[in-house]
């Protein structure tokens, strides 16, 4: 089985597909086999890993037309790293294909047939706490909090801790918190060191590795890539990706979650 980490926030705008995006690269380059689903409707995903997204299929295909998931699953140019990405949604399908990601039963069907190909599956979801995202969380093993280090972002984490505790209680005893990640931090504004110190010293697992705010984001979103990916370049912020990678492994096996721990895969 898979250790299934959605990447959550009740807020748009905080980081979550850049995370999603690039800690699945780093953990694929670290060897482990990994799995990318993209649970958001406007399909971000799809964009960052193909040069064509024409040609893709994705999700959608499997939900409204019915093709097999290891047909529209894609290897990208990294051995350990397959995606899902939305594929084409016609926007007359929105709802069929929106209707069947709510159904948390659905959505860990769909996990159940890819799992034992994979070590890690990060699930991007869509921003709030909707039904999409509920769905991910009770169909995952693990979530992980992007937390924006700008105002109000505490009371973001606070809404979506309680909605984890709600689904950890009535829908899926699995549910680690895997912790808080900082991210877009800038400790040189007195605004984001204001709250990361308080974030730091008065909320419980915000993890050691955090994310500054580069340009470098950016200029990867705008090539449609992870930072890792970026030719001529060895940026330090995807050095963070690999810290974070292994923070979160060795926190898996903290929690004793690690589901795929025992395994004789590779
Ligand atoms: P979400 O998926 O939560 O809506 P995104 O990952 O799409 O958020 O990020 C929103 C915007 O912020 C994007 O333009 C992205 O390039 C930018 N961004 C994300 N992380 C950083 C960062 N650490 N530094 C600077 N810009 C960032
Ligand atoms: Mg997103």
């Amino acid at each position: 089985m898979a250790n299934t980490i959605s990447i959550v926030s009740s807020k748009g705008g905080t980081g979550k597909t850049t995370v999603a995006l690039n800690l699945a690269v780093a953990l694929a380059e670290s060897g482990e086999r990994t799995l990318l689903l993209d649970l958001d409707p406007l399909g971000a995903i799809g964009f960052s890993l193909a040069r064509n997204d024409t040609d893709w299929r994705g999700l959608a295909e499997h939900i409204v037309d019915e093709a097999p998931l290891n047909e529209v699953m894609l290897q990208t140019r990294l051995p350990q790293l397959s995606i899902l990405p939305r594929g084409r949604l016609d926007p007359l399908d929105i709802d069929i294909y929106e209707n069947v990601l709510r159904c948390s039963d659905a959505l860990q069907n769909i996990i159940a047939e890819v799992d034992a190909e994979f070590r890690y599956i990060i699930v991007d979801t869509p921003s709030g706490l909707g039904s999409v995202t509920r769905a991910a969380l009770a169909s995952s093993t693990h979530a992980l909090l992007p937390l924006q280090a700008e105002p109000l972002a505490l009371r973001a984490i606070s809404q979506t801790l309680h909605v984890l505790q709600h689904i950890r209680e009535n829908e899926n005893r699995r549910l680690h918190l895997i912790g808080i990640l900082a991210v877009m931090v800038q400790l040189q504004k007195d605004v984001s060191f204001n709250i990361m110190s308080t974030a730091w010293s008065s909320l419980h697992g915000v993890l050691e590795t955090y994310i500054p705010r580069t340009d470098i984001f950016h200029l990867a979103s705008e090539k449609g890539l992870p930072v890792a990916f970026l030719q001529g370049r060895c940026p330090p912020e995807a050095k963070r990706f690999e810290m974070l990678a292994t923070e979160i492994k060795t926190i898996i096996q903290n929690l004793g979650g690690d589901m795929g721990a025992d395994d004789e895969r590779p």
